[in-house]
């Protein structure tokens, strides 16, 4: 097979500055490098440092990706100094000066930077919480695509609901509305649908995707083709599954310190599990930001303790650990990892049997990639419509019952209300050998297997890879033909 040359294509990727963000953005990266494709990745000083030894990694055995840190001044957008990861929000007016003002301070740099870069941009790959990079795109007439992090059932949605106005249609934050535009009813609360609650930022992100060129998704087809049809037809958008990215992770090395360095030595880890019989360990994960109040830390502690399973807990520097767990992390029973975990890796493990998670996407496809059925617990943004793709579409979790999002940071931090009864019932049920639990465990065996095809050669999502790709070699080359000119910006 005749193998084609990308090398003059030269990829520009922008993620939000936030782990769930960066995180699949350099698996993204790696994945386009494999094709022959030159990528950019841009990011701050501090990001780069905790992602260097993976970029090292990848860049040491031969992939052509550069690791770009732009300054970054925090000050200047009224945020501490040093300030520069979503991880370091304690306030909400932190939240929108991050989200809103500080990420626009890197349009001059960037634009800069992409002038003197040997090979010009073809493709810009970037959040929807950065439409200025609209701006960037124009100036280099290059494709510019939006990644949102989420998979293509809650993008979906999203569209409907701001399309037809229903968030603004409910009278208090605990009506209940339904997503229009479904082939089947997803009903939830006017809180639960807010993705952000920053009014100037959802129509940033809207206007930043109604003006793409596309929409790259990580997922894959046999996940959620039906939404992809509906998504393609509904925007009239190019788009794209190209996941489960992830999975690009192909040796432990690329898997322990993903994202930041791990807080455990991992053999420790691994020996705990080897101990352990195959899939009678849960594995609890709030994702990167997401915090419990205390009084929730107890009854989380006290249902894992409770359940007779043994169970690896991750809690954030910082969280208020139940004085047992305190004084003892680790014991034949459980294993807290306090600080970053290496997710990836001990979810593939046989022993893990189970995975409590909050439902960020990047977990949850983990999850799928895992083949592990899930008890499913959102606290905020898109996380309540996830719980509903994974509880009542793919039939893969249980819920644990969350009845109101919690607050993004600092002082509102905390989901309310879930009582240490309805997480051992969760539990046991995540965790039955019984029909119920066995299917829900046969079928996430099946999406783990369905998902490893999609990414393999040939497969759905390195088909699509080759899509997005085309797409930009055409682009460029009408380009070329029309005119090969720069706009005055640069
Ligand atoms: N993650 C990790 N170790 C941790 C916490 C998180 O490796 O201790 C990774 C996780 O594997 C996922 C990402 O961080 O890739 C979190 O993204 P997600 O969308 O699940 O949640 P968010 O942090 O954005 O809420």
């Amino acid at each position: 097979m005749e193998v084609p040359n990308y090398e003059d294509l030269h990829f520009v990727l922008v993620p939000l500055m936030a782990q769930g963000h960066m995180i699949p953005m350099l698996d993204i990266a790696r994945l386009l490098a494999l094709r022959g494709v030159t990528v950019s990745y841009i990011t701050t000083p501090l990001n780069a440092a905790r992602i260097r030894p993976s970029v090292d990694r990848a860049t040491l055995s031969g992939l052509p990706i550069s690791l770009v840190e732009l300054p970054f001044p925090s000050a200047e957008a009224g945020l501490p100094e040093g300030f520069e990861n979503a991880d370091q929000l304690t306030s909400h007016d932190h939240a929108r000066n991050f989200l809103l003002d500080a990420t626009k301070l890197f349009l001059k740099p960037l634009i800069g930077h992409l002038r003197d870069h040997r090979t010009p941009p073809s493709c810009l790959i970037t959040d929807a919480v950065l439409p200025w990079t609209r701006e960037v795109a124009r100036a280099f007439r290059m494709r510019r695509l939006i990644f949102h992090g989420h998979n293509c059932f809650s993008t979906l949605c999203f569209y409907n609901l701001y399309k037809h106005n229903v968030l603004e249609s409910a009278a208090s934050e605990s009506d209940r509305l339904v997503v229009p535009g479904l082939s089947h009813r997803v009903e939830l609360t006017k809180e639960q649908l807010t993705m952000t609650n920053l009014k100037e930022l959802r129509e940033a992100m809207r206007e930043a995707e109604e003006t793409a060129d596309g929409v790259v998704i990580n997922s894959f087809e046999e996940l959620e083709l039906e939404y992809l049809k509906t998504y393609r037809e509904t925007t009239g958008k190019k788009a794209w599954m190209i996941g489960p990215v992830s999975l690009s992770n192909k040796d432990d090395g690329d898997k322990i310190n993903r994202g930041k360095k791990a807080s455990i030595d991992e053999k420790q880890c691994f020996d705990w599990l080897k101990t352990k019989e195959p899939n009678s360990v849960v594995y609890v994960s709030f994702g990167s930001i997401g915090k419990l109040r205390p009084p929730q830390m107890e009854e989380l502690g006290f249902a894992l303790e409770g359940s007779g399973h043994h169970f690896i807990w991750v809690v954030k520097e910082g969280d208020a650990l139940p004085k047992k767990f305190e004084e003892e992390p680790i014991t034949e029973r459980w294993m807290v990892i306090r600080g970053w975990a290496p997710q990836v890796v001990i979810l593939s493990r046989r022993e893990i049997g189970g995975f409590v998670t909050h439902c960020g996407w990047n977990s949850t496809i983990e999850g799928l990639c895992a083949g592990v059925p899930m008890v499913t617990w959102p606290l905020l943004g898109e996380q309540f419509l996830n719980e509903k793709l994974v509880v009542d579409v793919l039939r893969v979790g249980v819920s644990v019952g969350v009845p109101r999002p919690c607050g993004w940071v600092g002082e509102e931090a905390g989901a309310e209300g879930v009582g240490r009864e309805a997480i051992g019932m969760a539990l046991e049920r995540l965790m039955d050998g019984g029909d119920g639990g066995g299917e829900r465990r046969e079928r996430a065996r099946e999406f783990g297997e369905l998902a490893r095809k999609a990414m393999e050669v040939g497969g759905s999502s390195y088909v699509n890879l080759t899509g997005v790709i085309e797409d930009v070699l055409k682009f460029k080359s009408m380009e070329n033909v029309e005119e090969n000119g720069h706009d005055d910006m640069l």
